[in-house]
């Protein structure tokens, strides 16, 4: 059942081998060695769950039912565990819809695949009997998700290092008030770049590997190149696809385009194998912010990493510039072959180009658009007097929504990505609304009051619950490592 191969040569692996080791051989990423085709419309009332099991069964991935269910109970922890991903029409365009990712714990839509991948990756750990070690850095969402994922679970331990100061306040203590043994929270006296390459630096120290091995743990990373969590990342495509038809009461087969807020390309990879499988998707939206290299790689085919520097924006979670997952439609598109020639030119040269017969091939399934900072804002507060609070991110896609309608005759569908909850953005979000400037939990409080609407009770409760984890350390590899090495 070797339904993986790598995106850079032949080497072939199992689903659960491609969790386990997310880094294919050549460098390459874990990719399915062929998509089926699917019968999409057979597949129109069924619930979640169901869709779930019938992708899995359908894509070959080597999980047991009763594996694959107890990963899906994660979503009991879901606003609706019924509808994790629910759509939204209220007050919006007949041509438009907004897909809400947000309603798990941490109010970003990383918990719609590090919810049950945690799970899963729990389950397979002690089937296997083996002890992971599993290492996240963060900018501020990822690292909530990821704790809440793993929280408790058996043969797991994480370490978790984010950027002291660099999280917005409700990102730090959705970390350092956890209370679980198994996880283990670190701010680190730099960025988001220095914590990163400190993380990257130990996965690759062969010393680190052998005290880890010594005390019998395995060191995995649970960050989107992870296969797991792309194969749960495409269901709410087919999800959402099947909810617009219905709020809208159209026909199976109708084109829908998803306008999908984008960094490291894991949402939108979902999105384009299912377009791949057969559901009748129209042009994948790839919506960035003013760090628009995949805007340009679309529309140009110059992948182009030379002279550009990372501009902090209101969207932090798509502030990329090294988008990984674009490897894997590479692969998909045009072989193993010429996705390792492409990415060695980009290691090398920090560039490639498509030529015109591959761009046009990327130009059937994607277009993508970039939204200014200043615009982010004004979207932000011009829907708010509507009532609708959309975060920073969400408001990237929204801006793209209304240029393209701007030049189509309103007869395309689009279904715009939510893909974090307004509380997790307050300060950005009262600036836009009424420019004032708070931190965190007062501009909560001043949104809920003029919109009466009410943020989560769990958002609210990280104010009562005691700090677990102030320790912060220099991004020196060695200081972290020691540091690990006496929690373990
Ligand atoms: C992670 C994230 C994104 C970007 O998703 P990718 O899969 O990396 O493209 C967008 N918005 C929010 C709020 C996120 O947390």
């Amino acid at each position: 059942m070797n339904a993986f191969t790598s995106s850079r040569d032949n080497t072939q692996a199992t689903f659960t081998h491609a969790i386990f080791h997310p880094n294919a051989s050549n460098s390459g990423l874990w990719c399915p060695k062929s998509l089926p085709q699917i019968d999409f419309q057979a597949l129109a009332n069924q619930s979640y769950t169901e869709l779930v099991h019938s992708i899995f069964t359908a894509l070959n991935l080597d999980i047991s039912p009763d594996i694959l269910d107890s990963a899906l109970s994660s979503y009991k922890s879901f606003d609706d565990s019924s509808n994790p991903a629910p759509i939204t029409t209220h007050n919006l365009p007949d041509n438009l819809a907004i897909l809400e990712l947000y309603h798990g714990s941490s109010r970003a839509f990383k918990d719609m695949a590090l919810a049950p991948f945690g799970a899963l990756f729990s389950t397979l750990a002690k089937k296997h009997n083996k002890k992971y070690l599993i290492l996240a850095a963060t900018s501020g969402d990822t690292g909530p998700a990821t704790l809440d994922s793993f929280e408790d679970k058996e043969n797991i331990s994480v370490i978790c290092l984010y950027p002291k100061g660099g999280t917005s306040d409700v990102q730090e203590l959705q970390m350092i008030t956890k209370e679980a043994k198994n996880l283990h929270i670190f701010g680190i006296n730099g960025n988001f770049d220095d914590a990163q390459s400190a993380l990257k630096s130990l996965i690759h120290n062969p010393d680190f590997q052998k005290e880890l091995e010594a005390k019998d743990f395995s060191l995995s990373v649970a960050n989107s190149i992870n296969f797991g969590r792309i194969a749960f990342q495409i269901i709410y495509h087919i999800w959402g696809y099947f909810c617009y038809l219905k709020a809208r009461n159209l026909s199976y087969g109708t084109p829908l385009s998803p306008i999908i807020p984008s960094g490291n390309f894991g949402n939108a990879l979902g999105a384009f194998y299912a377009k791949r499988m057969g559901l009748p998707l129209g042009k994948i939206i790839i919506a960035s912010n003013p760090n628009h290299i995949l805007t340009d790689f679309i529309s140009t085919g110059t992948y182009d990493l030379r002279g550009r520097k990372l501009i902090l924006t209101h969207s932090p979670a798509m502030d990329i510039l090294k988008s990984s997952n674009v490897e894997r439609v590479l692969f998909e598109l045009f072989g193993f072959e010429r996705t390792k020639e492409l990415m060695q030119n980009l290691d090398s040269t920090q560039t490639y180009s498509l030529s015109p017969n591959e761009l046009a091939t990327i130009h059937e399934y994607f277009q993508a658009l970039f939204c200014p900072d200043e615009a982010c804002l004004e979207v932000i507060k011009n829907y708010a007097k509507k009532s609708l609070l959309l975060d920073p991110h969400t408001a990237n896609a929204i801006y793209a929504y209304e240029e393209l309608n701007k030049n189509t005759n309103s007869t395309e569908h689009f279904l715009a990505y939510s893909t974090a909850q307004w509380c997790k953005f307050a300060p950005t979000m009262l600036k836009a609304i009424t420019g004032e400037r708070a931190k965190d939990f007062e501009a909560i409080q001043k949104i809920e009051s003029t919109f009466k609407k009410k943020a989560p009770s769990t958002i609210h409760s990280l104010l009562s619950k005691p700090i677990k984890h102030s320790h912060v350390l220099s991004s020196s590899p060695d200081e972290i490592r020691s540091e690990i090495i006496k929690i373990l």
